[in-house]
């Protein structure tokens, strides 16, 4: 995603981030994906359940401006 996105609310400068996944159970976080479909109550009874790549990792882009965030799921996004 360009760094020249505005902000739809107040037109400010958005900045990439991301959003650290904490449940895995590790100290080491990853970042939160998109899995397609309704979530199944197997996804969080059983961690094995959800392969690490998934989904597709999801971009948040923060509002300097008012703090808005705005998504976006791309492979791209993925941890580099
Ligand atoms: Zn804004």
């Amino acid at each position: 995603m360009s760094q020249d996105l505005k902000c739809p609310k107040c037109q400010g400068t958005m900045v990439q981030g991301f959003i650290p996944d904490f449940a895995h159970g590790t100290s080491m976080p990853f970042v939160s994906s998109w899995v397609e479909g309704q979530p199944k109550k197997s996804f969080f009874s059983g961690l094995k359940n959800i392969p690490i790549a998934g989904g597709i990792p999801i971009a948040a882009f923060r509002c300097t401006g008012c703090g808005y965030l705005e998504f976006y799921s791309d492979h791209k996004y993925m941890a580099q």
